[in-house]
């Protein structure tokens, strides 16, 4: 069996290119050409040692565009070679109360690839087909942007957000851009939080009505002034950090919704009064339900910077210390992606 090289996390603060098998697609898989795979916020604090799901050594990636090349003899007509498609890297397992109840992005057995399963960063991965997602219109570029966008387009539709609501996102990053260009999609007034001016420049281009820059300005004062005194109708949090979830119940309005995507490290002291007196709801809101096609057909629209998204394209072997240099300086960065096409091919 030939071997391609593949970028492992060995041990967190540790990457390598290694040689691994090139596989062999299963009658229901199809036989993928890695062209780009994005950087995750993910892979970030799996680097760090700070994600508790994140399994060593592992081959990272999991927001992934890529091309047909082969497909197995169960794979139905509509995917055919030559096709430009993405992936939903998640697995779940099917059996456990959230997959019981349809909601299988919070299931308690989650697999997600690159995580606890053999991730993409590689030439050539096989998968089932039914994980795959085309588009004739996007590009690969475009398609490894499609999973991490999802992300922040669930939390919108957690918060049900509709036209015409006040909708603040704290953090820029690609998650929290996602979540901007879902909430300015459906008709909402956006309000884009963030402590760099360059992220806050992309959600403008992505449609945020207003930015907030919380180095620069008062959080507070400046949200009442958008919002008449007010409060956001909705706020969504996509930092993971304590002072940013009390900001959030803090800050929202009366009979509001805040909804959790960032994961606080630390416990967070709230006080619960806020919760009562305003009648908010709090939702957690994990992976993403569905939001493929939405995305899909969200970025096949134009309207997303994809350009300005991407902050540094790298090859396979410069991956490694591309992923220490966004650890040593995660500020100004919004998506590294890893450009495959000119590895040695099988
Ligand atoms: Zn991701
Ligand atoms: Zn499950």
């Amino acid at each position: 069996m030939s071997t391609q090289p593949a970028l492992v996390l060995v041990e967190p603060g540790k990457t390598e290119v290694r040689q691994i098998d090139i596989p062999t697609p299963e009658p229901d898989e199809v036989l993928l050409q890695v062209n780009r795979v994005g950087f995750c916020g993910g892979d970030l604090n799996g680097f760090r040692g700070l994600f508790e799901l994140q399994e060593y050594p592992n081959v990272l990636g999991h927001e992934v565009g890529a091309t047909i090349l082969e497909v197995g003899s169960q794979v139905p007509d509509q995917l055919k070679p030559g096709m430009n498609v993405t992936l939903n890297p998640y697995l779940n397992c099917g059996t456990c109360l959230s997959c019981r109840k349809g909601r299988p992005n919070a299931c308690q057995d989650n697999k997600t690839m690159g995580v606890r399963r053999p991730g993409a960063m590689t030439k050539f991965i096989s998968v089932p087909w039914q994980k795959l997602h085309a588009s004739s219109q996007l590009s690969v570029r475009e398609l490894a942007l499609v999973e991490p966008l999802t992300v922040g387009f669930h939390a919108v539709d957690r918060g049900r957000v509709v036209a015409g609501e006040k909708v603040a996102v704290i953090g820029c990053g690609i998650v929290g851009m996602g979540a901007v260009a879902a909430a300015v999609n459906r008709g909402a007034e956006v309000i884009a939080i963030d402590i760099d001016d360059a992220k806050m420049q992309i959600a403008k281009l992505a449609g945020a009505a207003h930015t907030i820059n919380t180095t620069k300005v008062d959080l507070h004062e400046t949200l009442q002034a958008i919002t008449d005194g007010d409060g956001p109708d909705v706020i969504i949090e996509a930092v993971g950090n304590p002072a940013t979830y009390r900001a959030a119940v803090d800050e929202v309005a009366y009979t509001g919704r805040v909804v959790y995507i960032g994961y606080a490290k630390k416990p967070v002291d709230y006080n619960t009064g806020t919760f009562v007196r305003k009648e908010i709801e709090i939702l957690g809101s994990r992976n993403c339900l569905g939001d493929f096609p939405d995305v899909i057909s969200y970025l096949e629209s134009g309207k997303f910077p994809v350009d300005a998204v991407i902050s540094r394209e790298v090859s396979l072997a410069e991956a490694g210390a591309a992923l220490a240099d966004w650890s040593a300086n995660p500020g100004p960065i919004t998506k590294i992606m890893v450009n495959l096409d000119n590895e040695s091919s099988r």
